[in-house]
């Protein structure tokens, strides 16, 4: 599969789509998902176009990876959730994945139901 560059968060990274933002810098974007699942559901996106976190992983630099994760902290420091969160990256079509641009989700707020694992 190559990269869809019409997806929405594409979309959203070239500001053709509002977004209730957090924060960024060059390499991430953090903002609030719009069907929240949570108190707080956050979505984490890196700048680059990269489907999913293989795609993330294997063909972006080391320099964005880093970013991209320092801002994945930056954001769990600001919403002070100490007590507890969980991220999620589905990938692909068995992991769930709907939006083809690599993404983390970051829930919190209330305890959270257990997952599959
Ligand atoms: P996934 O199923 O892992 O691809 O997650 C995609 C997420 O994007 C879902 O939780 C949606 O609620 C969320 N979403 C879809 N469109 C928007 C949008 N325009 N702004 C914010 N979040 C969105």
């Amino acid at each position: 599969m190559t990269y869809d560059s019409d997806n929405i968060f594409a979309r959203i990274l070239r500001g053709e789509i509002a977004c209730e933002k957090i924060s960024e810098d060059e390499y991430y974007l953090a903002f609030h998902d719009r069907y929240p699942k949570a108190p707080v559901h956050v979505l984490i996106i890196p700048k680059g176009p990269y489907l999913d976190a293989f795609d993330f992983h294997h063909r972006a630099s080391s320099l964005e990876i880093v970013g991209f994760y320092k801002g994945l902290n930056a954001v769990i420091e600001k919403l002070q959730i100490s007590e507890g969160y969980r991220l999620i990256a589905n990938s692909g079509h068995h992991g769930g994945q709907e939006v083809p641009h690599y993404h983390v989700h970051l829930l919190a707020g209330r305890k959270l139901e257990k997952s599959i694992v």
